[in-house]
C-alpha cells in the first residue's frame, strides 16, 4: 500500500449488496466536499471476504464498510479491534492503517444515539427505561450505546426469547427480558422505546405489538426506514409519543467512517437526507 493513494478508495462489502444505500451517501459527501475519491459497493461471498480484505489496501483502498452477512466474521481478520466493536461481537467499518495494520470498528451504536440526540433534542437518555423491540444485530448495538449514555433499565423482547437472554448474559444487570406476546406490556412508562426488528419493512410482516402502553411525551424510534413513517412511527405519533425514523441511524453511523477515511467530517442534513432517499 502507498502511503498516501492518490485516489482514495472506500467501499461497503456485504452480499447481497445492491440494495445498499452507502455508495450513494459516500458519493454525495466525496462530491460536497470536493474530495478525489469513489466508494464502490462490492458483493463478496464468505469464502472470499479474507483474501478479498487483504488485497484491498494494496488497491489504495483507505478502509470499508462491511454489512450483512460478514459483520462477526471481520472481527478475525482485524488486528485491532474497537472496545465497542468487541462488546457489541460485529463491526460495521474497517480502516486500512498506514502501519498495514486493519482496524476494525462498530459505529451503529453512536449513530443510533446521535440520529437521537440530533431528531428528539430534549431526549434524555436516563429519563426512565427504555424497552427494545427486537434482539438481533442492530438490537446488541442499540443496547450496548443505551447502557454507555447512562438508561436506567432496559427492556427487551424478542420473538426468540433466547437471543434475548443471551443479551441479559452478555450486557448485565440493567437488561430486563420480556416475553414477546406480552411485549406491549413493556411499553408502560418507558422513556424511549426502539423498534430493532425487520417488522414494519416493506416486503415484511407488518409490526403488530399493541402500542396502548406507550406514554405520550416517550421518544419512539424505528431502525426501519423503508418506509421512512412506518406505522408503528405513525401510531406512536398520533399516542403523542417524539418520533424519529431510522434513516438519521443509517447515515451517522456513516459520518465517523468517511471522516477517518477521507479527512472531512460530513454534515448530516435535509440535503443529505434527500440525496440519500433519491430525491
Ligand atoms: P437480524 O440480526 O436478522 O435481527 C432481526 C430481528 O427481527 C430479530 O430480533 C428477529 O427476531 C426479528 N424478526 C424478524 N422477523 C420477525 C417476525 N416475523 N416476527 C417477529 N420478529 C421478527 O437483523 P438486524 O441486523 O438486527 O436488523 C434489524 C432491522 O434493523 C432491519 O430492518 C434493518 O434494516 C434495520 N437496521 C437499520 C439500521 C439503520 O441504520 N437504521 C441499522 C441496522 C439495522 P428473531 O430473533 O426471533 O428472529
Amino acid at each position: 500500500m502507498t502511503d498516501h493513494p492518490i485516489i482514495p478508495l472506500a467501499g461497503v462489502i456485504g452480499s447481497p449488496i445492491a440494495h445498499s444505500k452507502s455508495p450513494v451517501l459516500h458519493a454525495h459527501w466525496l462530491k460536497t466536499y470536493g474530495i478525489r475519491g469513489f466508494y464502490i459497493p462490492m458483493d463478496v461471498a464468505q469464502a472470499n471476504l479474507r483474501e478479498v480484505i487483504a488485497a484491498l489496501p494494496r488497491a489504495g483502498f483507505v478502509g470499508c464498510n462491511v454489512t450483512i452477512p460478514h459483520k462477526e466474521t471481520v472481527l478475525g481478520l482485524a488486528d485491532v479491534v474497537t472496545d465497542r466493536a468487541a462488546l457489541i461481537g460485529a463491526a460495521n467499518t474497517l480502516i486500512f492503517r498506514k502501519d498495514g495494520r486493519i482496524h476494525a470498528d462498530n459505529t451503529d451504536g453512536y449513530g443510533f444515539i446521535a440520529n437521537l440526540r440530533q431528531n428528539a433534542p430534549g431526549w434524555a437518555p436516563a429519563a426512565g427505561p427504555a424497552a427494545v423491540i427486537g434482539a438481533g444485530g442492530a438490537a446488541r448495538a442499540v443496547v450496548a450505546s443505551l447502557i454507555e449514555v447512562g438508561v436506567p433499565e432496559i427492556r427487551i423482547a424478542n420473538r426468540t426469547r433466547t437471543r434475548a437472554e443471551v443479551l441479559r448474559s452478555e450486557f448485565g444487570a440493567k437488561i430486563v427480558v420480556h416475553d414477546w406476546v406480552q411485549a406491549g406490556n413493556m411499553l408502560e412508562g418507558a422513556a424511549t422505546v426502539i423498534n430493532t426488528t425487520s417488522l414494519g419493512m416493506e416486503g415484511k410482516p407488518d409490526f403488530r405489538v399493541p402500542l396502548d402502553g406507550l406514554s405520550p411525551g416517550a421518544v419512539v424510534n424505528d431502525l426501519v426506514y423503508t418506509p421512512l413513517r412506518t406505522k408503528f412511527l405513525e401510531e406512536a405519533a398520533a399516542a403523542g409519543c417524539v418520533t424519529v425514523d431510522g434513516l438519521g441511524m443509517l447515515l451517522h453511523q456513516a459520518a465517523p467512517a468517511f471522516e477517518r477515511w477521507f479527512g472531512t467530517r460530513p454534515e448530516i442534513d435535509q440535503r443529505t437526507r434527500d440525496v440519500v432517499l433519491g430525491g
